[in-house]
């Protein structure tokens, strides 16, 4: 049994506007891809690694990655979407990873503890699990420039990664929805009537998309609280 971590980091980070892939964007000398990759691989339940890269970048990312991990990651060229990004990184998998998750390089803060809090509830047999965080702003659906509706805050959770599967599943529900897009990968899942379970998710793990997230990372680092990597057994979240 292995698992297995997919990592999308092609994407251009065009709202973040740094002028390079968004992966790529240093944060304390080190970019988004590398500060991810050492939190996953701190979990200690990561055996295997691949990552989609920026297009045109994979030696770079090589170089990069040189000697940074105890684990070598397979490196791909992403695509077009995120989507396809993954789907590159999955096929790129050897055969034996039985669970597989799914990070965001953009997520760069998440501490070790949410990947094994994900690989537990896979392993004790969800299809698919998903990080979540309750909604704190109240949210209204809005059309023509008109509010429409309140939402019910208390039903809505915002989810982040890694979101961990059952690797068959997931090649399954990517290889039938190639093409049609789902803005994340348990979605997927959901579409086709699988049942997704949630964990508690992490405030370090939001997204890196507009400049004053890069603010808020660079801050945290800074503060040293941002979880930095642990030692192997040392990932047990206390509650
Ligand atoms: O654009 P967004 O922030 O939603 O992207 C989420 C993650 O997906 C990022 O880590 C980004 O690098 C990745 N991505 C990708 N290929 C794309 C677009 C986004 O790997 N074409």
């Amino acid at each position: 049994m292995r698992t297995a971590l997919v990592v999308p980091a092609a994407g251009r980070g065009e709202r973040l506007g740094a002028g390079r892939p968004k992966a790529l964007v240093e944060l304390d000398g080190r970019p988004l891809l590398v500060h991810a990759l050492e939190r996953a691989v701190a979990s200690g339940v990561i055996d295997v690694i691949a990552v989609a890269c920026p297009p045109g970048a994979v030696e770079h990312v090589r170089i990069l990655l040189e000697g940074a991990l105890p684990v070598e990651p397979l490196l791909v060229e992403g695509a077009g979407d995120r989507q396809a990004s993954v789907w590159a990184a999955l096929s790129a998998l050897p055969a034996d990873a039985d669970v597989v998750l799914v990070h965001d390089a953009a997520r760069c803060l998440t501490p070790p503890a949410v990947f094994a809090d994900v690989v537990r509830a896979v392993r004790a047999g969800a299809a698919g699990v998903v990080p979540v965080l309750p909604v704190t702003d109240t949210v209204k659906r809005v059309r023509g420039g008109r509010v429409v509706e309140t939402v019910d805050r208390a039903e809505l959770q915002a989810v982040q990664t890694p979101q961990g599967f059952r690797t068959a599943v997931l090649r399954a529900v990517h290889d039938a929805a190639r093409g049609a897009p789902a803005t994340d990968d348990a979605g997927l899942l959901e579409a086709a009537g699988h049942r997704v379970h949630v964990v508690p998710g992490a405030e370090e793990a939001f997204k890196v998309t507009r400049p004053l997230d890069l603010v808020l990372a660079r801050a945290l680092l800074a503060a040293g609280n941002a979880d930095p990597p642990v030692p192997e057994g040392g990932t047990d979240r206390e509650r």
